[in-house]
Order: structure tokens, then sequence, then C-alpha cells
């Protein structure tokens, strides 16, 4: 039996990590699970698997927890640093899906724990630039991506060498603003960007999604964790959602990954590698689908890529503004007080200062993204004020 520790249990990842786990009760034990509020969610989880240990971030939920003797006398632990003490006890594998630089604190404690660490919260890495990984490394910690592309390029790079790569090709959905113009995009509403046409995800990735700042995200996370120039990741748009991604190889041979736009896929392979068990995901049937249907992104209507390419020429200070940027303008826009390119205007301004001050030792990042968030609100700030 294998021991898994899940961060992040009741978003759109942790959700289908449970089902994938419930689907196979014989070969794994659910250890421990960090929840953020909803009590009542967690207690199922921690009475159905019988788990040691649960987390809150919100100590109110941690009360009524406690208070309703459900849960069969785990470990409780409460408070901001709550998810970090959980993903520090030894287990066999951390599934890190907490959504946003939130995520790193409890990423940095798995590492630091030799823990193996099955990665879904990008974020984290953004921020914490190569020196996250060399840390892995140095602490006998696997990391296996649980991002879709990444996972599917990982699976890629299973057919040669990483010496023989040409290039990587990351593929992007186009999310749902990909046939709008540059007029209407400028007009969208959160509730228009919250609607992907392919991905049933989370609030903050689906936005991302239709910005393509998520791309710019995954851009730099392929950047790092397969220690590769932005130059040699090329990204295209599949329409259909089936390519995951796939590696050019230098004797000219393309090796993809396809399959159903269903992250139970990632997330099956990410805690069974190098094995592999069924997910639950149906075989796909190309003869039905037809056509994969490919095209280039526009730079023009979705700037946030190209800004991503520009945060990676700075360095790990340069991708943690990209990434604080686009969370405080993010936010900004959900909630109405700024248009949706104002986004990627925000970040670019936000690029345009000196982002080499941001940089920092991993047991400075936290108080480094702090920094750059706070940054960040400073410039959007002003540009709403500049706006009016
Ligand atoms: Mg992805």
């Amino acid at each position: 039996m294998k021991k898994i520790t899940i961060l992040g249990a009741s978003g759109s990842i942790g959700r289908s990590a449970i089902a994938f786990l419930r689907m196979h009760r014989d070969k794994f034990a659910l250890d421990a699970v960090a929840f953020g509020s909803g009590w009542e969610a967690a207690a199922a989880i921690v009475e159905e698997f019988g788990c040691a240990a649960v987390s809150f971030a919100d100590a109110g939920a941690a009360a009524a927890f406690r208070a309703s003797g459900r849960g069969g006398g785990c470990d409780v632990l409460v408070g901001p640093t709550a998810a970090a003490e959980l993903a520090a006890r030894p287990v066999d594998t951390v599934l890190a899906a907490i959504t946003g630089a939130a995520g790193f604190p409890s990423v940095l404690a798995a590492i630091e724990a030799g823990n193996r660490l099955a990665l879904a919260n990008k974020e984290a890495l953004v921020c914490g630039g190569p020196r996250l990984l060399e840390r892995a490394r140095e602490r006998g910690s696997t990391v296996v991506p649980i991002d879709s592309e990444h996972s599917a390029i990982f699976q890629c790079y299973l057919a040669g060498r990483p010496s023989e790569v040409a290039k990587i090709l990351l593929t992007a959905s186009g999310g749902p603003f990909r046939t709008w113009s540059k007029e209407a995009i400028r007009r969208a509403t959160p509730a228009e960007a919250l609607k992907h046409p392919n991905w049933s995800m989370g609030p903050k990735i689906t936005l991302d999604s239709a910005t393509l700042a998520n791309k710019g995200l995954e851009l730099i996370e392929t950047a790092y964790y397969f220690g590769i120039d932005e130059s040699r990741i090329e990204v295209l748009i599949n329409t259909t959602s089936l390519l995951h991604s796939a590696v050019h190889y230098v004797d000219g041979s393309l090796i993809a990954m396809l399959g159903a736009a269903d992250m139970r896929n990632a997330i099956g392979y990410g805690l069974t590698w190098p094995d592999r068990l069924p997910t639950g995901v149906d075989l796909i049937d190309l003869g039905r689908i037809g056509r994969l249907e490919f095209e280039y992104v526009d730079d023009e209507r979705f700037p946030c890529l190209g800004l991503a390419r520009r945060a990676l020429t700075r360095g790990q200070g340069g991708t943690m503004m990209f990434n604080a940027a686009n969370e405080v303008a993010g936010r900004l826009f959900m909630k109405g007080a700024i248009g949706f390119t104002d986004i990627a205007t925000i970040i670019d301004k936000c690029l345009s200062t000196d982002t080499a001050r941001f940089a920092s030792d991993l047991e400075d990042v936290v108080a480094a993204v702090g920094a750059a968030e706070a940054h960040a609100q400073s410039v959007a700030e002003r540009h709403i004020a500049e706006a009016a």
C-alpha cells in the first residue's frame, strides 16, 4: 500500500485524485488531507479513507470539525502553516494541488521531508525557480508533474534522451476567447472568462486559460522542469484539447501524448508512475474524432504568453513577478475593478520594473512573493487611477 497525502483536497484536482484513489483502495492509503475550510466535506473523506491527519487553513473549520466528534480521532492541524506541516509527514507521495503561490510553503515542506512530489501547483515552481528542483534532488525527493501538458512531455521524454530533444511542443486549448475579436476580448466579463470550452477546472486556472497566462505559467514550468531554454519551447493551440503536448527529437521524430481532456489521466499517472492503472478515462476514438486541428497563438490578442517569455529571460525574480502580477490582476478583474485586457497590461508594467530584486533563496520565497504582490498591487492601483 502506498501512502498518499493530498494538499488542496477540496479543489478540482484534489477531488479527481480522491476519485482515483477510491478506484484503487487495494493499492493506496490516503494518509492525510489538507483543506482550506469546508469541514463537513473533510469529515466525509477522513472517515471514508481512515486518514491519520487532516489540516485546515481556517481555524473556524478546524473548531467545527473537532466539535463534531467526527474523523475517528485523527490528528487535526490548523492555521496558515498547517498544510506545510501536513506535507512534511513521511508518506510515499504528496500531491500538491493548492492553487497559486499560496501553495509554495507546503511544496517546499514536502521536498525538504524527502517525500515524492506529484506537482499540480505550477505557481510554486514558477516562484521557486530551478532552486526548488535542485533542493528536491538534494533531498532525494522525486518531482513528477501533474499538469496535463507536463505529464505529457514527461511521458514523451521516455522515448529518447534529454540530449536528443530538439524542442518541446506545448499545446493550449486557446480558451473561451480564441475566436473573439480584440475589441470583444477587451469587454469580456468574469462570467464569460469562466466558461472554458474543453476543460472543467477551478476558477483561477480557468481565468488564466482565458488570458493564456496559464500557458505563460506552463511555459515557465516547462523551461524550469525540463531545463530547456524558452526559445526551444513552441506553443500551439490544439482546439480539440486531445494532444496534451509533444517532444520533437533531433532525428525529426515527433513523439506526442494524446488522450481525452480529463485531468484524471495526468493525476493517475503522477500517482502510479512508472506504472499505469485504469483512471476511469475512456480510450479516445480517433476515427470518430477525425481531426486534431492546430493553430498559432495570436500574440496581439493574447500577449500573456510573450510576457511569460520575457519574464523567463529575467530568471526567478522575473517569473515570480509574472505570477504575482497575474494573481493580483486576476483578482482585481474578478472583482470588476479592471477590464480583461488590463490583466496583461498590469503584468507588462510589473515586468518593466527591476524584477531582479524579487529573486530570493527558497527560505525567503514567501516574503519575496509578498513583496512582489505588494508591488503588483501598487502598479495596478496606479494603472486604475490613470485610466479613470
Ligand atoms: Mg495545464
